[in-house]
């Protein structure tokens, strides 16, 4: 028997099984076994070793059905049972932060683990084969992470719209309960507000926790159509900071012993596999709005990824983040600028942003939350400040034979021209920015639903970094990003 356990290994070592292939990783342990009628309503443990550091364990469970077999699955870690799916679900994962629905999130002790299979039903004569496959995260290996968002919600490359910066129960978001009281409001009704303003992804960016991770993926399966990305807003005394995906918790305490600096932040975020972005960052701090407004001296950006230039209404005008954004473009730091509601209640109180106000709207290679994070990266992204449903905003720079979109970089040859592709914006003006400032001869009409601008830029003003902006009645309502030019 044991022989033919170890073939069987061997064999599942040179050919991954269908489970292991769908998270085209191979799998830190795996073990192939069979059920027969002797198994007919008993347990079976399958034991595997889980070393030191390990983050989050994925398990998959992939058998034989024909004959009405039926294999439950559960799991112990070396002290206590840690839940259970029956025969309802083939995978379930465990972090400290979040669980599959049905299984308790916690520490991961090392030591011996047992997966515990469950047979209600072996019929006489029928023979099933069985896989159980484990996967460890840990450190920058995050083999599981496909397994946990799943695949895409829409496997098209295209312009996503997300609202990127909202509150809940799990920190200081409120609405009003059944019988008109202010309480903590339920996640949930956060993540339906969003549905219902037809975005297709949001991060919830809960203050210094990821407790909200795990009712995260208990939504995530039932909202098949907004991709739900776990997010934090590191708080700290001197500005606070949106964090996105991140693997575990990172520790906030900028200026304490743990994290002397925000560069060492910036590293701490880097480890746990996230994105981070500047908040609000012109907000007023002292006792009017405490640690709001972004007073960190020094800040090393080399470890940022995007400024938030939108907060909430907050588009133009001394409050808004656009200047403090286009001060750091102009002094050579590489940053996306995005936007987010920053709501604290999804009921909307008046004169407050509802989720969606403004979108970010992204180019991405799918709907998932990695290709998401790239798009943010990379830098074709807008801001639609009144979080309309369709319009959009598209930047081409061309000099001789190239061009460049939003977030990239163009080679000066000769002369330079700049593209710009407006939906939804009739009536208003394409305003073209080289370096911060707009340009006042380069300010063209918006006279139809769907329209194409060419503009003929000057070499000396073009030279580090061009955008565009759209307005209606005076005020912004597409805020495009840099088109960063580079100059011999
Ligand atoms: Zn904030
Ligand atoms: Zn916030």
């Amino acid at each position: 028997m044991r022989v033919r356990t170890l073939i069987l290994l061997l064999f599942l070592l040179a050919v991954a099984s269908p489970a292991a292939a769908e998270l085209a990783v191979p799998a830190d342990f795996q073990v192939m076994g069979v059920v027969t009628r002797a198994d007919h309503q008993h347990y079976r443990d399958v034991p595997f070793d889980v070393p030191a550091g390990v983050e989050r364990i994925t398990v998959i469970l992939s058998y034989d059905k024909a004959n009405k077999t039926v294999i439950d699955m559960g799991v112990r870690d070396p002290m206590a049972f840690r839940g259970w799916s029956g025969g309802t679900r083939d995978r379930f994962t465990i972090s400290p932060s979040d669980a599959s629905p049905g299984y308790l999130a916690g520490a991961i002790p090392a030591g011996r683990w047992r997966v515990v299979l469950g047979v209600p039903n072996a019929r006489a004569g029928s023979r099933s084969t069985y896989t159980v496959s484990v996967f460890f995260d840990r450190g920058k290996k995050r083999k599981a992470t496909a397994a946990i968002a799943g695949p895409p919600l829409n496997d098209a490359p295209g312009w996503y719209r997300g609202d990127l910066h909202m509150h809940d129960a799990n920190s200081d978001g409120s609405c009003l309960s059944q019988s008109g009281k202010r309480v903590p409001c339920p996640l949930f009704r956060t993540v339906e507000a969003a549905a219902r303003a037809g975005l297709d992804f949001v991060a919830v960016t809960d203050h210094n926790t990821v407790a909200h991770f795990g009712a995260l993926r208990e939504l995530q399966p039932w909202f098949d159509r907004l991709l739900l990305i776990p997010g934090v807003e590191v708080t700290t005394f001197g500005g606070h900071a949106n964090i996105f995906a991140p693997s575990h918790v990172v520790d906030f305490r900028v200026g304490g012993k743990q994290v002397p600096t925000v560069a060492a932040l910036e590293r701490k975020v880097a480890e746990a596999g996230a994105i981070m972005s500047i908040n609000h960052p012109a907000l007023p701090s002292g006792e009017l709005c405490m640690g709001c407004g972004w007073t960190w001296p020094a800040t090393d950006y080399a470890g940022i990824t995007a400024i938030e230039a939108v907060n909430g209404t907050m588009a133009e005008g001394p409050l808004a983040g656009i200047g403090f954004w286009y001060a750091r473009l102009n002094e050579g730091h590489r940053l996306t600028g995005i936007g987010g509601s920053d709501n604290h209640d999804p009921d909307m109180s008046p004169g407050k942003a509802p989720i969606g106000r403004p979108t970010t709207v992204v180019h991405a290679e799918s709907l998932s939350t990695s290709a998401i994070i790239d798009g943010i990266r990379g830098g074709n992204v807008f801001i639609d400040v009144d979080g309309s449903r369709d319009r959009l905003l598209e930047l081409q720079a061309v000099s001789g034979t190239a061009s460049a979109a939003m977030g990239q970089t163009l080679p000066l040859s000769g002369s330079l021209e700049l593209k710009v592709h407006v939906v939804g914006m009739s009536g208003g003006n394409i305003q073209v920015i080289a370096n911060g400032s707009p340009l006042g001869a380069l300010r063209a009409p918006v006279t139809m639903a769907d329209q194409w601008s060419s503009f003929a830029l000057d070499r000396a003003m073009a030279c580090g970094w061009i955008s565009a902006t759209v307005l209606a009645g005076g005020h912004p309502k597409l805020i495009g990003n840099p088109i960063y030019i580079r100059c011999a």
